[in-house]
């Protein structure tokens, strides 16, 4: 099983609700491991390239305004398989199809304030940490990262 990395936020409405703490949790109780994590306003030039490939999108505008509109709360997790398994945890991103149990499914009514980002694919996830975070202000307790399968 591949040790991964991945980039999870919580989104301005997770963080004005007080889901930070839940959210951590759920990630501890699985079993993962936080690497980094930092409170943080974040810039439109940072927003626009987080979600570069949703550009075209005709909610792109007002998912940057969202994004950039309070704090975040960005963080770096590791764990075995942690892209697929955290994006099954988050839920899907229709509140009509996120089930219960899942972090959308238990707090997100809304397709655009939904709580919380987590990387879809191992390319994403890299791009991302670097967008968000210093390598070097990274904790690493693999000194032999990235190991996965690619
Ligand atoms: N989003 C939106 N309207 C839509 C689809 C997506 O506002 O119709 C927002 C929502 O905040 C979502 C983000 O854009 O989480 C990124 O969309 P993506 O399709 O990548 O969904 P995710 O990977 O977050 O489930």
């Amino acid at each position: 099983m591949p040790i991964q990395r991945t980039f999870i936020m919580v989104k301005p409405d997770g963080v004005k609700r007080g889901l930070i703490g839940e959210i951590i949790k759920r990630f501890e109780q699985k079993g993962f491991t936080l690497l980094n994590a930092e409170l943080m306003t974040i810039s439109r030039e940072k927003a626009e390239y987080h979600y570069m490939e949703l550009q075209d999108k005709p909610f792109f505008g007002e998912l940057v305004e969202f994004i950039t509109s309070d704090s975040v709360f960005a963080m770096v997790w590791e764990g075995e398989n942690i892209i697929e398994v955290s994006r099954s945890m988050i839920g899907k991103t229709s509140p009509l199809e996120a089930l219960p149990g899942t972090i959308r499914g238990d707090f997100a009514c809304s397709k655009a304030e939904n709580v919380i980002h987590g990387s879809d694919s191992l390319l994403s996830a890299e791009r991302e940490i670097a967008n968000f975070f210093d390598p070097l202000s990274i904790r690493s307790l693999n000194k032999d990262f990235p190991f996965d399968e690619r």
